[in-house]
């Protein structure tokens, strides 16, 4: 867990070291799901819910929104948790841990290589545009993404409204040195060939965070940063099991932003979330821009033939 304690600037936000205490020190016992399908069950996007949440991003200077897995799931890229989660048989967690790279560097890095593969072929969905429309419309936002996939990047969002919490399949790191590097463009990974540091000759791996790993230093912080300044926190496709991306929502919520959960299935946030929208990403989001009258711009789908 990241233990800094020094004044972190984003923009024109500074995080002082006493709102960081705070934002570590939101620990809401959460409810078990259980209850949340119960109060939930049988809703989805009514419109006096989508007439909230369109009021209170009609009138937010800033928006922080934290994304997850869900979200690229209308690109066709498989959640951890949904079904074609795994491969050649074996389960994210199985394979996203620094003792799995420990004991076969070969096998992580194939599992790496073949998602970035995947990934490739996924362009961004409706729900990546919109949040790209949002911060068009002359709000400030911030994504905090826990997704490696790099969609947020391909509609546009540069460094300055994006922290990627997770890390990026498009990079790696040195294991002795640190040092980041891009990976090679796809054609030219040779297969079967492990990558190593250009300045230590050390063994690269990918610049992915994995489980029971440490977040890299000021990047909580950053987003921490920026929440705490939010009028409206929208939390998308995320299941709420990686505490770090949940708390920072809440910690947004706590500091006076209206906390819009987006999910077509009730997660342990969602009746945590003064507006729950139970709905996929894209659906959501455009209805949410509609309300909010705010005009989507995408791309027009590229003709077929
Ligand atoms: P998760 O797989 O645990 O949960 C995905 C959530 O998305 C679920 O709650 C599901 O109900 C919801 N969902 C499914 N379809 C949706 C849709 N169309 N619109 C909105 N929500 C939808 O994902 P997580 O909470 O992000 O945690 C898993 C970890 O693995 C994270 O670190 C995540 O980034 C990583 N991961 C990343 C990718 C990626 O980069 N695209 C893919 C898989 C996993
Ligand atoms: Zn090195």
């Amino acid at each position: 867990m990241v233990t800094s304690s020094s004044t972190v600037a984003i923009g024109s936000w500074r995080l002082e070291p006493s709102v960081w205490f705070v934002l570590r020190s939101v620990c809401i016992e959460l409810e078990p799901v259980e209850a949340v399908g119960a109060t939930m069950n049988g809703d989805r996007m009514t419109p006096d819910r989508i007439a909230a949440a369109g009021n209170a991003l009609a009138s937010a200077k800033t928006v922080f929104v934290v994304t997850g897995a869900g979200i690229s799931a209308e690109s066709g890229i498989p959640t951890f948790r949904g079904a074609g989660g795994l491969w050649e048989g074996f389960r994210a967690e199985e394979l996203a841990t620094p003792a799995a790279f420990e004991a076969s560097p070969e096998r992580v890095w194939r599992w790496y290589l073949w998602r970035r593969e995947q990934y490739h072929a996924c362009p961004p969905n409706v729900g990546h545009w919109a949040l790209r429309s949002l911060s068009l419309s002359g709000r400030q936002c911030l994504i905090a993404t826990q997704n490696v996939d790099g969609l947020h990047r391909h509609v546009g969002h540069g460094d300055d409204e994006l922290v990627e919490l997770h890390g990026c399949i498009e990079k790696m790191h040195c294991t002795r040195c640190g040092r980041r590097a891009s990976l090679p463009p796809v054609a030219s990974s040779p297969p079967g060939e492990l990558p190593t540091c250009r300045e230590c000759g050390g063994l690269m791996r990918p610049h992915v965070l994995w489980f029971g790993e440490s977040y890299w230093d000021g990047v909580l912080e950053r987003a921490a940063a920026f929440a705490q300044h939010a009028d409206v926190c929208l939390v998308v496709g995320t299941s709420a099991q990686v505490w770090p991306p949940i708390q920072l929502a809440l910690f947004a919520q706590q500091q006076g932003a209206t906390l819009i959960d987006i999910n077509p299935e009730p997660t342990e946030l969602s009746n945590r979330a003064d507006i729950y929208l139970r709905a996929r990403g894209g659906e959501a989001l455009s209805a949410l821009l509609e309300a909010a009258g705010v005009p989507l711009s995408m791309p027009e789908p590229e003709a077929a033939g």
